[in-house]
């Protein structure tokens, strides 16, 4: 685990809620931001771009992974392993970035058990039905990976106060505003002001009166 100042942002929350277009608005709009980009065997939807959304790979090479300790935590999510890999955030939070992820309940969670000062956002609809309609309008999942996903849904659902905060993705713009206030915040968290440097600058003060 990084001990360095950093800023991490999770949102989680059912698949077609909006997570993929947030991320799009935070990373066109945040300075030194780096997107966690997960590597998964689900098959690659058209229009989306190896190595940009996701590290594409066979079942074989992600369990090669899991036992090469590749990863900073998986997860199987609609019947296909994701996981994060641990070397790039390390790198980045060193780097002193904002680490933006897109991760599942699950990897929320044993992100917060690594990184106890990790902010999350639980993106959602208002309610399923809304959710299944954004599911059908964006074309990409067939009825039953749509059905199959509106399952797990109902499942994340019941992870919602584990979040710091939770979003009703309804106006998108507004969305966009909020999860744009969020990532700013996260400049000013008490962890990127560490105790020595302030000791140091207070203490230097009093000499300087002395
Ligand atoms: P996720 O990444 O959570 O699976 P997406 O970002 O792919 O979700 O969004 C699912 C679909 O819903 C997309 O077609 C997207 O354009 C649309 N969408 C996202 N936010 C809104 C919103 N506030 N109102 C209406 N449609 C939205
Ligand atoms: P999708 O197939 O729609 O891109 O993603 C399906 C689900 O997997 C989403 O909830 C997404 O957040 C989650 N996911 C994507 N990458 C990871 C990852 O690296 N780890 C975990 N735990 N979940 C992920």
């Amino acid at each position: 685990m990084s001990n360095h100042a950093y800023r991490i942002l999770v949102l989680a929350g059912p698949s077609g809620s909006g997570k993929s277009t947030l991320i799009s608005h935070l990373l066109e709009h945040c300075h030194d931001i780096y997107f966690s980009i997960s590597t998964t065997t689900r098959p690659k939807r058209v229009g989306e771009v190896e190595g940009q959304h996701y590290y594409f790979v066979s079942q074989e090479v992600f369990e090669r992974g899991i036992g090469n300790k590749q990863f900073l935590e998986w997860a199987k999510v609609h019947g296909h392993y994701y996981g994060t890999s641990l070397e790039p955030i390390n790198k980045a939070l060193k780097a002193g970035k904002l680490v933006l992820f897109d991760i599942d309940v699950q990897g929320h969670r044993s992100v917060k058990e690594l990184y106890k000062k990790a902010t999350s956002i639980f993106i959602t609809t208002k309610n399923i039905h809304i959710l299944r309609q954004r599911l059908e309008q964006r074309r990409t999942d067939s009825c039953e990976v749509i059905e199959r996903r509106l399952q797990t849904a109902l499942q994340e659902i019941q992870e919602v106060e584990l979040f710091d905060y939770v979003l009703i993705n309804e106006d998108l713009e507004l969305s966009k505003k909020m999860v744009l206030e969020v990532a700013h915040t996260l400049g000013y968290k008490q962890q990127m002001f560490p105790k020595e440097a302030f000791c140091e600058a207070w203490g230097g003060c009093m000499r300087d009166k002395g």
